[in-house]
């Protein structure tokens, strides 16, 4: 068996092989192993705008899941290539809306009323990013939803976002949206699971999905933290339940929580709702200046598939299985999703 720092090493000697010709990008909520190799760290949408501005890197290491992965892919030129370490990291949430399901509903929905726009979040497969394209739609990250839902209602548009019901609900209640303008598609039930005078009558329709990891925290998190720390700052990610968030003292993208963390004056205690890795690195990077505690410790399973040794074996191997490839036909409207969030 190898031991860590025999890996570290040969990722090192491998990358020196390579100089600038290889990017390799690490996703937040990946662990500490992993992200000392990275080149750039940050959140999906942060490290696949980083790879189309490295043009020159013709390999780019997505150390993430596949939408990540996806989406660099979509954003750089056809002389770069993306790989991931870990082919089978896939997001249980992307997975929740397919093709055929969002085709279904967007008919039930214009079947309704007119006048709807979607807007897709980014953790999405490239397939459902490419439907928004097509429609006209945008993309949005936790940290632009709001904008992007804002940009809707200018065009006097209905929004039907997906797949994450709790960013989709979070981001209407904080625009002020009523809760009776507010319904959950259901792709599990017939037709959505609502009446044609419930879409009439909705602003936003949510996609039911959910991450698996943000889901977990409930509002019972929070009081034991109230009862037990009374100074402690709460602040969770937007992806997790509505009844949470409304308890929490805020709530942001994985970079407004590191932004929340960074400013808090010296000596303050902030306990966060989201990826542990996360956490447990601001905690460590803050130790002695603030207390950076868990609301509850919930690892992503799927961005800890990858391992140090899955990154070297793939640097040492290139395998073509480990190669990330959106089809033109799909990476374009999927593309034209993408810019409109970035010209917003
Ligand atoms: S943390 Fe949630 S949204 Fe992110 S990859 Fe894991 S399951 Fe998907």
């Amino acid at each position: 068996m190898k031991r860590p720092d025999d890996i570290k090493d040969k990722i090192q000697a491998v990358r020196e092989t390579y100089g600038r010709d290889l990017l390799i990008l690490g996703h937040h909520y990946q662990r500490d192993a992993v992200l000392a190799h990275a080149d750039e760290r940050g959140d999906s949408l942060e490290l696949a705008r980083k790879a189309a501005a490295r043009k020159e890197a013709s390999r780019i290491v997505f150390c993430g899941v596949r939408f990540m992965a996806e989406s660099a892919d979509i954003l750089t030129g056809p002389d770069q290539a993306v790989y991931m370490p870990e082919p089978a990291a896939g997001c249980p949430m992307a997975r929740m809306a397919d093709e055929m399901a969002m085709r279904q509903a967007w008919t039930r929905l214009n079947r309704a009323r007119a006048g709807w726009l979607p807007v897709v979040y980014v953790n999405s497969t490239a397939e459902i990013k490419a439907c928004c394209g097509e429609w006209g739609g945008s993309a949005c990250t936790s940290s632009n939803a709001a904008r992007v839902f804002e940009w809707a209602f200018r065009q006097d548009k209905r929004v039907f976002f997906l797949p994450d019901e709790h960013l989709g609900v979070n981001t209407a209640c904080d625009l002020g949206v009523p809760d009776d303008q507010v319904a959950i598609y259901d792709p599990r039930q017939p037709q959505g699971g609502l009446d044609d005078e419930t879409l009439r009558r909705a602003r936003v329709v949510v996609w039911k999905g959910y991450c698996l990891v943000h889901a977990a925290f409930s509002p019972e998190h929070v009081r034991e933290v109230r009862r037990r720390r009374p100074a402690a700052k709460i602040i969770v990610h937007p992806e997790t339940p509505r009844p949470v968030v409304a308890l929490a003292d805020a709530h942001g993208s994985t970079s407004q929580i590191i932004a929340y963390v960074k400013n808090a004056a010296p000596g303050s205690e902030i306990v966060i709702g989201t990826e542990q890795n996360l956490v447990q690195r601001l905690a460590d990077e803050e130790r002695g200046r603030v207390t950076v505690l868990s609301l509850s410790p919930v690892i992503c399973a799927n961005m800890a598939k990858t391992h140090a040794n899955t990154l070297l074996a793939l640097l040492q191997e290139w395998p073509a299985s480990h190669r990330v490839t959106v089809p033109e036909p799909v990476a374009a409207p999927a593309r034209r999703a993408l810019e409109t969030m970035l010209s917003l």
